[in-house]
């Protein structure tokens, strides 16, 4: 998680390639789910200088850089699309195990231009249709400037630890009887560590120390950066909020239940935790 550059082959260019007839890969989204070739062994994402043999036919398309060297767009399709033969349309949260992992990357990061793309197409100001602007992704309004970048929601979650245990939590709205990690959004005008501390207090009522960083992961469902931290405990007894958060339990490295899906930075954390 704590890697300088989550991509070994892609190359985020940000200046728009208008031009889309040369061999391509293609990250097409109907909705949150991604068209998928789906081979006996391996799933491949299409790659193309022609996406009407595909009979796909995009309400909108974006470029995204260049993996290997070749162009990589993104594309949204409407809900009626159907897929071509050999093709599917499948949840990217599914695809984790199944796509390579520059790819899946890549993919989290074209569903979010894609849904940007697609709720900035007038200006939140003025209401006027925007245009892309060709040296960053950023959506500007020809008639009052208004600009709008992508839109990415910081959340927090930590690790924290009291003598050799392990802080989890049951979320109401979660699948019955897992547990994870204190995590939630941070606020308008608050630092991480702050966030760290407050979501603590709110949804434990217990008071952290010694916060550390721990790593960072793109968390596009649909749009949030998660920042890990670790923590120790300072004071305080579990008190849950009963809103949010339904049960609250300390768990010593053998108790640890289920983890969440390895593909999380909280699985991470609950990996370096099982490590100290
Ligand atoms: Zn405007």
């Amino acid at each position: 998680m704590s890697r300088e550059s989550i991509y070994k082959r892609y190359e985020l260019i940000n200046m728009p390639q208008k031009e889309t007839s040369a061999d391509a890969y293609w990250f097409i989204f109907k909705d949150h789910e991604m068209l998928v070739e789906a081979n006996h062994n391996q799933v491949d994402i299409p790659f193309t200088s022609n996406l009407k043999s595909l009979g796909i036919s995009p309400l909108r398309t974006q470029y995204l850089g260049k993996l290997e060297g070749r162009p990589c767009f993104s594309a949204e399709v409407t809900p009626g699309t159907c897929p071509p033969e050999g093709m599917i349309f499948k949840d990217l949260r599914l695809l984790y195990d199944d796509l390579e992992e520059d790819i899946y990357l890549l993919a989290g990061r074209a569903v979010q231009i894609v849904n940007w793309d697609s709720s900035h197409q007038f200006c939140g100001k003025c209401g006027s249709p925007t245009q892309t602007m060709d040296d960053q992704t950023a959506k500007i309004c020809p008639e009052c400037g208004f600009t709008s970048h992508t839109r990415l929601s910081p959340a927090v979650i930590t690790a924290i630890i009291k003598d050799d245990k392990l802080l989890m939590a049951q979320h109401a709205h979660g699948p019955e009887n897992r547990y994870g990690l204190i995590a939630g959004f941070v606020e308008a005008g608050e630092t991480l560590e702050e966030a760290v501390k407050r979501e603590t207090a709110e949804e434990v009522g217990l008071e952290v120390k010694n916060i550390k960083y721990f790593g960072s992961q793109p968390w596009p469902y649909p749009n949030s950066l998660m920042i890990g931290f670790t923590a120790h405990y300072a004071s305080g007894e579990i008190k849950v909020d009963g809103n949010e958060i339904t049960d609250a339990q300390w768990f010593s490295k053998d108790e640890i239940p289920l983890p969440p899906s390895k593909m999380s930075i909280a699985s991470a954390l609950i990996e370096w935790y099982k490590k100290v």
